[in-house]
């Protein structure tokens, strides 16, 4: 066999691969899993922005784009940023990618030598800890326990910060724990981060719309204009416009890191989709009504699987501000017996008994660096959470 790079060695498969295979098994065996681990929107692409796609082929747009992405695109992420966050960008300063995923990669490869730490507020997306790994860098992951809402704290963030620090990811809304920050929660944060001019901040903003009951995401940059020129925003169409498929995203940031990115994009994918490109800029400079039909949907599943949920013995049930996750607690579960006699240890076995007895699937809290929790998503159809959520507090009454 190939001696693999130590780097991705090193890459750890999630405990969460247990749960994979096994609902892979029962699926094999002709059994029904309501999945809940889903991470993106089941609603289709609205049809203007598909409209739009035809329309580029037909155009013959089926070219190589500039590594940085059309201007077209480009124009309408600027026209986006200053719309929705009041932000001034120049084209230089915006670079388009495969994902909103690519660009954290190009971004950390463009910035990471060996030994520089990247913070990562727990409990955080995957990836993050990941991509700096596979880039030598070293995650410094910091605990956010839910009496602090999930979020950093400034004298948190103070404590985390070395002389080797590089970057602090800040994702609001968050996934899995629906935080969003407020104003004067990333007011704070950039009060710390005044004192450490070496930080740069990535803040993931690919949730931005989906927050619930008059929460609004607002950027670090909208909070602290003075971090600009320091601060990288990572976004995309994924989630929003139900566009996971498509591939775009997008970020914005100094010229001379978006330079370093654009490098790296032009030896690597080259471009993104041209196709792509076109739908992703009529989503972002079209009717954005179809946002807030989305937004609506997603409401009422919360609602529902709260309603659902909530009142079930050993689950601390909130409601999330954003995105589409609940992350409830289930450290009133550990410890109690199933009907076979196992006794749950930890969130992985919790989530393997819901598999198990109420063949539902769901996230255990430490593929996201905090336990003892479960990540349920209601990206999915509402039938899907009325028998998933059903199922779950029948299986949670039936531990002793
Ligand atoms: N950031 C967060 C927090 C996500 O949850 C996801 C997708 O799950 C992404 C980024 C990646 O999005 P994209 O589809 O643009 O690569």
């Amino acid at each position: 066999a190939m001696k693999l790079a130590e780097r991705v060695v090193q890459l750890k498969p999630s405990a969460s691969i247990v749960a994979r295979q096994r609902v892979l098994e029962l699926q094999a065996a002709g059994e029904t899993i309501i999945d809940l681990t889903i991470g993106e929107p089941d609603l289709d692409t609205p049809a203007h922005i598909v409209e739009a796609a035809f329309a580029a082929v037909n155009a013959g747009d089926t070219h190589y784009t500039v590594p940085p992405g059309t201007p077209a695109l480009r124009k309408a992420i600027i026209a986006k940023l200053q719309r929705d966050n009041g932000l001034d960008y120049a084209m230089n300063e915006v670079i388009v990618g495969v994902g909103a995923k690519q660009l954290i990669y190009e971004a950390f490869a463009a910035s990471l030598d060996t030994g520089d730490e990247v913070i990562v507020p727990a409990p955080y997306w995957v990836s993050y800890p990941d991509i700096a790994t596979i880039h030598d860098g070293t995650p410094v992951i910091v605990d956010c326990p839910e009496v602090d809402g999930f979020k950093l704290t400034a004298k948190a963030l103070e404590a985390a910060i070395t002389p080797n620090t590089k970057w602090l990811v800040l994702n609001s809304p968050n996934n899995p724990s629906g935080a969003v920050y407020s104003r004067e929660e990333l007011e704070a944060l950039a009060q710390v981060l005044r004192q450490a001019p070496h930080v740069w901040l990535m803040t993931d903003e690919i949730y931005e719309h989906l927050t619930y009951d008059g929460v609004t995401a607002i950027s670090l940059v909208e909070a602290a204009p003075d971090l600009k020129d320091r601060t990288l925003i990572v976004n995309g169409v994924s989630k929003a416009y139900a566009m996971t498929g498509w591939r775009i995203g997008y970020a914005a940031g100094p010229s001379d890191i978006i330079a370093a990115m654009v490098k790296l994009v032009g030896q690597s994918t080259s471009c993104a989709s041209s196709v792509s490109q076109a739908a992703a800029a009529a989503a972002l400079s079209g009717d954005q009504a179809c946002v807030a039909e989305a937004t609506e949907i997603f409401r009422q599943r919360r609602d529902r699987m709260f309603e659902i949920l909530d009142g079930t013995p050993g689950l601390a049930v909130r409601k999330p501000d954003g995105a589409f996750y609940f992350y409830p607690s289930v450290a009133g579960l550990i410890g109690k017996t199933t009907p076979q006699g196992k006794v749950l240890q930890s969130d992985l076995d919790v989530s393997l008994y819901l598999l198990e007895a109420a063949h539902v699937a769901v996230l255990d809290g430490g593929a996201y660096g905090m336990s003892p929790y479960l990540r349920m998503s209601f990206g999915g159809a509402m039938a899907d959470i009325e028998v998933g959520c059903h199922a779950i507090r029948k299986a949670c009454e039936e531990l002793v």
